[in-house]
C-alpha cells in the first residue's frame, strides 16, 4: 500500500455500481488528501450508501460518518436478501416501522405493479428529487429509483437502484430483497390512487359497466378515493399467475 493512503475492498454486486474507472480495481488504493466520512469517499467511487448493509474499517463494524484516515483498510458488504429493514444496524440505528415504498418517475410502472400486489406505494410523476426527499423528512420511506444520485442523499436511509428492466421483474426484486412473498395481498389497492379497494355488487355499478364486462364479470370491487372499478379481466389473470 503506498503511504499516506486507505484500501477500499467492496463485495458482491457493489462492484456493478463503481464509476466505469474503478469498475476493474479491487481493491480500490486511495490518497487520503482530505478530512471525509467514509460515506463520501464510498460513495466518490460511484455507490450510494443505500446498497451498503455493513462496513468494516481493519475488521471493526463502523458507521457512515467514520473518517477516513490513511493505513486503513475497508471492507465494504452489500445489502442482501433478505433484508430485515424492522432491525436496527450500525448503519441504519432507526429502523422502519412499516413497509412503504416512494417510486421515482424513472421506474415509474413499477409503482403499480406495487400496488396491484397490496403494497403501499407512493408515486406521482411530478414528483423530482427534492420533494421525494421532502416526503421522506416526513415519513421514512423505502426509495425505489435508477437515480444513484438520490440515493446518496443523506436523508435517503431505506432505498434501491433497481437492477431489473422489465416492472415484472421488478417487481420481483423488490419483493425477493425485502422477502415480501408472504405479504403479498393481490388487487386490495387502486392502482392510480394506492387506497384500499372494497367490494361492491354488481347491481350498484352495473350502469358503468362495458356490455362485455357486464355480460362476463360477477365480481367487482372499487376504489373508495376515484372510485375506479375493477373486475377479474385478463390482465388481472396475467398478474395473479405472476403472484402464485
Ligand atoms: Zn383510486
Amino acid at each position: 500500500m503506498p503511504e499516506l493512503s486507505a484500501v477500499f475492498e467492496f463485495h458482491g454486486d457493489l462492484t456493478t455500481l463503481l464509476r466505469p474507472r474503478w469498475r476493474n480495481v479491487h481493491p480500490i488504493v486511495q490518497p487520503v488528501t482530505r478530512r471525509a466520512s467514509v460515506k463520501d469517499v464510498i460513495e466518490s467511487f460511484g455507490i450510494p450508501h443505500t446498497e451498503i448493509d455493513r462496513i468494516t474499517c481493519d475488521n471493526t463494524e463502523v458507521d457512515f460518518s467514520f473518517p477516513v484516515n490513511y493505513g486503513q483498510r475497508f471492507n465494504i458488504y452489500q445489502v442482501l436478501p433478505p433484508w430485515n429493514v424492522f432491525q436496527p444496524t450500525k448503519l441504519r440505528p432507526d429502523p422502519l416501522k412499516r413497509i412503504r415504498f416512494i417510486v421515482d418517475v424513472n421506474v415509474g410502472r413499477l409503482a403499480r405493479y406495487l400496488r396491484a400486489a397490496g403494497f403501499d406505494t407512493l408515486y406521482n410523476y411530478h414528483w423530482d428529487d427534492n420533494q421525494i426527499v421532502n416526503l421522506i423528512m416526513q415519513e421514512n420511506l423505502i426509495v425505489l429509483t435508477r437515480d444513484l444520485g438520490l440515493l446518496k442523499r443523506k436523508q435517503v436511509q431505506f432505498g434501491r437502484y433497481i437492477r431489473a428492466d422489465r416492472p415484472i421483474e421488478q417487481l420481483r426484486e423488490v419483493m425477493q430483497l425485502l422477502n415480501l412473498e408472504k405479504e403479498v395481498k393481490a388487487f386490495s389497492r387502486c392502482l392510480d390512487c394506492n387506497r384500499y379497494l372494497q367490494h361492491v355488487s354488481k347491481e350498484e355499478i352495473m350502469h358503468r359497466l362495458e356490455p362485455l364486462t357486464r355480460k362476463y364479470y360477477d365480481s367487482f370491487s372499487m376504489c373508495q378515493a376515484c372510485n375506479k372499478i375493477y373486475w377479474s379481466g385478463s390482465h388481472v389473470e396475467e398478474m395473479r399467475r405472476f403472484f402464485r
